[in-house]
C-alpha cells in the first residue's frame, strides 16, 4: 500500500518539469522552421499590443494557436507558427509621460517582459522570425509600401475632419480627447472639429473584391463575413438630377426611384459645393452649416435642418420642393444630395415632421404583402417597403422592382452603385508610429524621401504638449529631395493598422533588408492556414489585411495570393468567476501569472481548453482549474506507477482487446476534434480514456502492451494542450525523443466501433432499468442472449423495405419457415420503422459483449455469460432483437 506522502511525491512538481521542457524545447530546435521548407502549416494568432502583460485573453487565444500547431507538427507538418509585437501606438506615449521615461524604452521592457511570459506559458515559437514594428528594421517597409502604393495610384490626399485643441493649437488623436464634454487631455479645453487634409489609401479602390472575395472565405465565421458585408455596404441605385433653382443640376443617389413621386423636399449636405454656394449670400445657411461642421457626426440629430429659401424641381412630376440643409446627408455617402419621401423613408418622415412638409404616398403593399393597404397610415409612420406605386400618375399599379428600373431612363438617369466603405486615413498625430516618408516643399508640393534615405527614423521623443515630431525642428527641417531648397518633413504618422496589415507576410522572411518579405517564400507559405484572435478586428484589421493582400499581389509581389487568411476563428471572452467581464473595477480579473505560479502552465492550459469550444466565452471556475491540475497529476501517476512496475501485468484476453478498441476510437475522435477546433471533446475523449485504463487496472492484470499503448495515446493526445507534463510522461514511459515531435497516434476507428458501442451502452442500460423496475437488490448473474440469424435478416429486410414491412418479411421463403414468429417480429419492426439502426451480425454482436462483460461485471457485481443463439434458452433468445441482446438476471 502506498500512503498519502508517497502518493504526492509521486506527482510532478510543475515548477521544475516546465521551465526544465520549455528550455529543452529551445535547445532542440523544436519549433523553428527551415526557410526551405515548403508550404508549411501556418498557424498564427493575431500579434499583441506591448501593453507590458498578458491577460487571460492572451493567454486563451494564444493556447488554441499552440495546440493546434503542435497538434500539425505531430502528425508530421512542417509548421510556421511565430510570434511578433504590435509595439506602435498612443498607450506607450501615455506610459512614458507617466514614468518619465520615453515610448521605446518603455515597449522594450514591455517586450521583455510579454516574451518571458510566453515562455512561461510553454508557447512554441519560432522566435527567429519574431518581430517589433516599432524597429526600423519592420517600420521602414511600411515606408517603402506607401511609396509604392503612392506609385500604383493608391494614396490620396483627402480632407478629412480632425480633432483640434484651439488652447494647445494642436490635433489631438481620438484618445486624446477626454469624456462626453471631449475635453483636450491636457488642458481641457473643448475640443473643436477641423477640417484638414491627411493621407488616404484608397480602399475603396477594391471595394468590389472585398466584398465578393467573402463569399468564398468558407474558413470565417459567417458573423464575421456579415460584419464585413456591412461596413463595406454596397447599394445598387440609380442617380438622377434635380434642378435646384438657379445653380441648375443637382445629382442625386437612391436605392429607391421607385419612390421618387412622393419627393417633398430636397436635402443638401452641409459639405456640398451647392450648399456652400447657397451659404454665401444667405447668413442663416453659413451659420448653420459652420455649426454642422463643429458637430460630432456620432451623435447626429436626423431632425437638424435649414430651409434655404431654394427651390428644387421634381423630374417626375414637374412640381418645385424646397431644398434644406441638413446635417443627416453626409457629404462623402453617395452624392452628398438627396430628395427626400418621408412616406417611405423613416429618416426622411422624422425631419418632415419636424418641419411640417408635405408627406405623400405613393408606394401600397401588394395584395400577397403581410400588410393591409388599408391599415397604412404614411401620415403616423413611414411605410418603407417595396409594393406598388400609387399617386404615381400613368405608373400607378407597377411593382416597386420594375419601376426602379423604368424611371432611370423616364427621368434621364444612371444605374449606379455606391458603397458605404470609405477610404482609409492612415495620418496620426502622434510620436509613436512609422514616420510618413514625405517631405513638403514650397515649390515643388509633396515629395516622396527617396528610398536611399529610407528608413526616416523616429527622432529623439520629447515631452510636449502638441505632436513630438512638429517640435523636433533638427529633424523635421530638410532639404527638399528635387530642388534643395528649404523643405519640412511630413510629421503625422502612420495609423498602427498599417503595421499588421502586412506582417504575416515578414514572418517568412523577417530578416530581409532589401525588401519586405522574400516574393517567392511568400508565395508558397501564404496564405494563414489558421488565424485566430478577437471579434474586435471583424472590420478594420481583417479588411485592411485583405485589402493589402490584395494590392500586393496586384505589384506582383505575391503571386496569386488574394487572401490572407483561409481560416478564422475568433475565440470568445474568458469572464472572471462571477460571470462578468474581468476588469479591476470589479476585482474578479485572474492573472496569469498567478495561476502558473499556484498550478503551472498546464494546468492553465488545459483548464481553458475543457472549458468551452474556441468561439465561446465562459467564467473562471477555480473548481475547473483544480480538477485540470488533478487529472494531470492522475494521469501522470498512473504512468509513473506503471513505468516503475508497479503494475502487474497478465495475459492478454477479451478485455484486453475491449481496451484496444478503445484506445484507436479516442485517438480516432480525437483527431477529428482536434482537426475541428473543438478541443473540448478531444479533451473529454482523453480523460474517458484515463479513466477506463484505471479500471482496466483494478479489473485483472493488464497485458503490458495494451496498458502502455494506452498510457502513450492519452501522453500523446494530451502533448498539444499540456506538452510539459506530456513530455515529463513520455520520459517515464523510457522515450529518449521529444513528445513534441512523436508521432501522432495512428486515427482508424476500429471497424463498426460506433455500433458496436452503441449496443454496450443500450445494454447496459438495459440492465439498470432491469435492475432498478424489478427491484434487484444483489444480482449474482446475468445472462445475455443474442438474437438469432433470422432476426438480423427480418431487420434488414425493414430496413429497406417501401412501407410494406410485413409483406415484404413474408414474402422471403427462409423466414416463412419461422411461421408467426416471423411476422411477429416484423410487426413489432414495422411500428418502429423510421429508427431501425444498422446492427452488428450475431457473430459480432456476441464478440462485442463478450469483450464489454467486464464493465457490466464491475458495475453490477454480477458474473456476465454471453450466449449465441444456439446455446441460450429458446425462451430467453426470443425476447433478443438485433443490438438489443435478451437479459435474464438472478439474484
Ligand atoms: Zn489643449
Ligand atoms: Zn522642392
Amino acid at each position: 500500500m502506498t500512503t498519502t506522502g508517497e502518493e504526492r511525491e509521486r506527482g510532478f512538481d510543475h515548477t521544475e518539469i516546465e521551465p526544465r521542457w520549455q528550455r529543452t524545447w529551445d535547445e532542440a530546435d523544436v519549433f523553428r522552421i527551415d526557410d526551405d521548407e515548403t508550404d508549411p502549416e501556418y498557424v498564427l494568432a493575431m500579434f499583441p499590443y506591448t501593453s507590458g502583460s498578458l491577460h487571460m485573453g492572451h493567454v486563451r487565444n494564444y493556447t488554441i494557436t499552440d495546440a493546434y500547431a503542435r497538434f500539425e507538427r505531430m502528425r508530421g507538418e512542417s509548421v510556421l507558427h511565430p510570434m511578433g509585437w504590435d509595439s506602435f501606438g498612443l498607450p506607450a506615449e501615455n506610459a512614458a509621460e507617466e514614468r518619465d521615461t520615453n515610448p521605446r524604452d518603455w515597449t522594450m521592457q514591455c517586450i521583455d517582459s510579454m516574451r518571458e511570459q510566453l515562455t512561461e506559458m510553454g508557447f512554441g515559437y519560432d522566435w527567429d522570425r519574431e518581430l517589433a514594428t516599432c524597429e526600423p528594421e519592420y517600420y521602414q517597409w511600411n515606408q517603402w509600401l506607401f511609396k509604392q502604393f503612392r506609385e500604383a495610384g493608391l494614396v490620396e490626399r483627402q480632407a478629412a475632419e480632425l480633432n483640434w485643441c484651439p488652447s494647445c493649437e494642436t490635433v489631438l488623436a481620438d484618445e486624446q480627447v477626454e469624456g462626453e464634454a471631449e475635453l483636450c487631455w491636457r488642458c481641457d479645453t473643448p475640443i473643436e472639429a477641423r477640417e484638414m487634409d491627411q493621407w488616404f489609401f484608397t480602399i475603396t479602390d477594391y471595394a468590389e473584391e472585398l466584398l465578393e472575395d467573402l463569399d468564398d472565405l468558407d474558413g470565417w465565421p459567417n458573423n464575421v463575413r456579415e460584419m464585413q458585408r456591412n461596413w463595406i455596404g454596397k447599394q445598387e441605385g440609380a442617380s438622377v438630377a434635380f434642378e435646384v433653382g438657379d445653380y441648375g443640376d443637382v445629382d442625386i443617389f437612391t436605392t429607391r426611384l421607385d419612390t421618387i413621386h412622393g419627393a417633398t423636399f430636397f436635402s443638401l449636405a452641409p459639405g456640398h459645393p451647392v450648399a456652400q454656394e447657397i451659404a454665401e449670400d444667405n447668413d442663416e445657411v453659413a451659420e448653420y452649416i459652420e455649426t454642422a461642421e463643429r458637430a460630432d457626426e456620432d451623435e447626429l440629430d436626423v431632425t437638424s435642418g435649414v430651409f434655404t429659401g431654394e427651390y428644387a424641381e421634381n423630374p417626375a412630376t414637374g412640381e418645385e420642393i424646397p431644398v434644406y440643409v441638413a446635417d443627416y446627408v453626409l457629404t462623402d455617402v453617395g452624392t452628398g444630395a438627396l430628395y427626400a419621401v418621408p412616406a417611405h423613408d423613416e429618416r426622411d418622415h422624422e425631419f418632415a415632421e419636424a418641419h411640417d412638409i408635405d408627406i405623400v404616398q405613393v408606394v401600397e403593399p401588394t395584395d400577397d404583402a403581410d400588410a393591409d393597404p388599408e391599415d397604412i397610415d404614411v401620415q403616423a409612420a413611414a411605410y418603407p417597403e417595396d409594393g406598388l406605386l400609387v399617386n404615381s400618375g400613368e405608373f400607378d399599379g407597377l411593382a416597386s422592382a420594375e419601376a426602379r428600373d423604368r424611371f432611370v431612363e423616364e427621368f434621364d438617369g444612371e444605374h449606379r452603385t455606391e458603397y458605404n466603405l470609405r477610404d482609409w486615413g492612415i495620418s496620426r498625430q502622434r510620436y509613436w508610429g512609422t514616420p510618413i516618408p514625405m517631405i513638403h516643399c514650397e515649390d515643388c508640393g509633396y515629395v516622396e524621401v527617396p528610398d536611399e534615405d529610407l528608413p526616416v527614423e523616429l527622432p529623439e521623443f520629447v515631452h510636449t504638449t502638441g505632436n513630438p515630431l512638429d517640435a523636433a525642428e533638427e529633424w523635421k527641417h530638410v532639404d527638399c529631395p528635387d530642388c534643395g531648397a528649404d523643405a519640412v518633413r511630413e510629421t503625422d504618422t502612420m495609423d498602427t493598422f498599417v503595421d499588421s496589415s502586412w506582417y504575416f507576410l515578414r514572418y517568412t522572411s523577417p530578416e530581409m533588408d532589401d525588401a519586405p518579405f522574400d516574393t517567392e517564400r511568400a508565395s508558397d507559405w501564404m496564405p494563414v492556414d489558421q488565424y485566430v484572435g478577437g471579434i474586435e478586428h471583424a472590420v478594420m484589421h481583417l479588411l485592411y489585411a485583405r485589402f493589402f493582400t490584395k494590392v500586393l499581389d496586384d505589384l506582383d509581389m505575391v503571386d496569386g495570393v488574394r487572401e490572407p487568411f483561409t481560416n478564422l476563428t475568433n475565440q470568445g471572452m474568458v469572464l472572471g468567476e462571477d460571470g462578468n467581464k474581468m476588469s479591476k473595477s470589479l476585482g474578479n480579473g485572474v492573472s496569469p501569472q498567478r495561476i502558473i505560479e499556484e498550478y503551472g502552465a498546464d494546468t492553465a492550459r488545459l483548464f481553458i481548453m475543457e472549458a468551452a469550444q474556441p468561439e465561446k466565452e465562459f467564467a473562471w471556475s477555480p473548481e475547473g482549474v483544480q480538477s485540470a491540475h488533478s487529472f494531470l497529476q492522475n494521469v501522470y501517476t498512473l504512468v509513473s506507477e506503471y513505468a516503475s512496475g508497479e503494475v502487474d501485468t497478465g495475459e492478454t484476453n477479451d478485455i484486453a482487446a475491449y481496451v484496444a478498441r478503445e484506445i484507436d476510437a479516442t485517438a480516432a475522435n480525437a483527431t477529428a476534434e482536434f482537426e475541428d477546433f473543438r478541443f473540448n471533446h478531444a479533451l473529454q475523449a482523453v480523460r474517458e480514456l484515463v479513466s477506463l485504463l484505471r479500471r482496466y487496472q483494478e479489473a485483472t492484470t493488464p497485458d503490458a502492451d495494451t496498458f502502455e499503448r494506452g498510457l502513450a495515446t492519452a501522453a500523446k493526445l494530451l502533448a498539444p494542450v499540456a506538452p510539459h507534463a506530456a513530455e515529463e510522461m513520455w520520459a517515464e514511459l523510457g522515450h529518449d525523443a521529444l513528445i513534441a515531435e512523436a508521432e501522432w497516434p495512428a486515427a482508424e476507428a476500429p471497424e463498426d466501433y460506433e455500433m458496436e458501442r452503441r449496443l454496450v451502452e443500450n445494454t447496459r442500460e438495459d440492465i439498470r432499468d432491469i435492475v432498478d423496475t424489478v427491484g434487484i437488490e444483489d444480482p449474482q448473474t446475468i445472462t445475455l442472449a443474442v438474437a438469432p440469424q433470422w432476426k438480423h435478416r427480418v431487420l434488414d429486410l425493414a430496413r429497406n423495405a417501401d412501407g410494406n414491412v410485413v409483406g415484404t418479411v413474408m414474402q422471403d421463403e427462409e423466414l416463412r419457415e419461422q411461421g408467426e414468429a416471423a411476422a411477429d417480429f416484423a410487426k413489432e419492426l414495422a411500428g418502429r420503422a423510421q429508427s431501425l439502426d444498422e446492427q452488428l451480425p450475431p457473430e459480432r454482436e456476441q464478440a462485442a459483449l463478450e469483450r464489454a462483460a467486464w464493465l457490466i461485471e464491475r458495475e453490477f457485481g454480477a458474473d456476465v455469460t454471453v450466449q449465441g443463439p444456439a446455446e441460450a434458452d429458446p425462451d430467453l433468445v426470443g425476447k433478443a432483437g438485433p443490438g438489443r441482446p435478451a437479459i435474464d438476471i438472478d439474484e
